[in-house]
């Protein structure tokens, strides 16, 4: 499979061959036509996949459908992941993308200063990228004044789904899902598929496909 079978926009594709990524991985090949179809999505993959872009190729395409971004508006794609060290990594492969494609990316997280995070979300990106922690922090302290999530329509929980079990994240995960659009577009992916990820996929997504490599 080549990248031109994917039914990216030509924007994406030059992006991507400026970027020297020359096929897509098999979790790529497999899960970009279904994402694009709009459908909710369950990948099983470990990290080193190819797993970030999967899911990354698609939201950049869901956003440039959407309108131009005014200051101070939330986000459309909106990614979760259990660690720091995983959004700054999620970022980075954005980062790379979202310059070439003129979008705005915030990578939210705690352990670093709140202040400038604070600040990037006030001005307005289309793409969040966050610890449901440091999140809910933001979201419920300022009551929606620094963002809020109401255009959230492409969202994201990443990798290890099922650590962000053990870190203690699924109350935070659902009340960061309820302030998102009820008819969003969802996608979940975990190296690991156990019972109390299933669970909470089946409260968040919409009768995803799974696709495992
Ligand atoms: P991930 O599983 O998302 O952590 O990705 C693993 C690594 O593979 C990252 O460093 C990516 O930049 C790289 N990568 C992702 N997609 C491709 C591709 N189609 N071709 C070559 N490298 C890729």
């Amino acid at each position: 499979k080549t990248w031109h079978q994917t039914g990216l926009s030509t924007k994406i594709l030059d992006a991507i061959k400026k970027l020297n990524y020359e096929k897509p991985m098999p979790i790529q090949a497999q899960a970009l036509p279904i994402i694009m179809s709009g459908r909710d999505c369950i990948g099983i993959a470990k990290t080193g996949s190819g797993k970030t872009l999967a899911f990354v190729l698609p939201m950049l395409r869901h956003i440039k459908d959407q309108p131009p971004l005014v200051s101070g508006d939330g986000p459309i794609g909106l990614i979760m992941a259990p660690t720091r060290e995983l959004v700054q990594q999620i970022y980075s492969d954005i980062k790379k993308f979202a310059k070439v494609m003129g979008l705005s990316c915030v990578p939210v997280y705690g352990g670093s200063g709140v202040a400038q995070q604070i600040s990037e979300l006030k001005r307005g990106a289309e793409i969040v990228v966050c610890t449901p922690g440091r999140m809910i922090d933001i979201l419920c302290t300022s009551s929606g004044k620094i963002t809020n999530l109401r255009r959230v329509t492409y969202l994201v929980m990443d990798a290890e789904a099922d650590r962000m079990f053990d870190m203690g994240f699924e109350p935070q995960i659902t009340r960061i899902v309820q302030n998102t659009r009820p008819d969003r577009q969802t996608v979940l992916f975990s190296a690991t598929f156990p019972r109390q990820v299933e669970i909470l996929a089946r409260k968040v997504l919409n009768k995803p496909v799974e696709i495992q490599v």
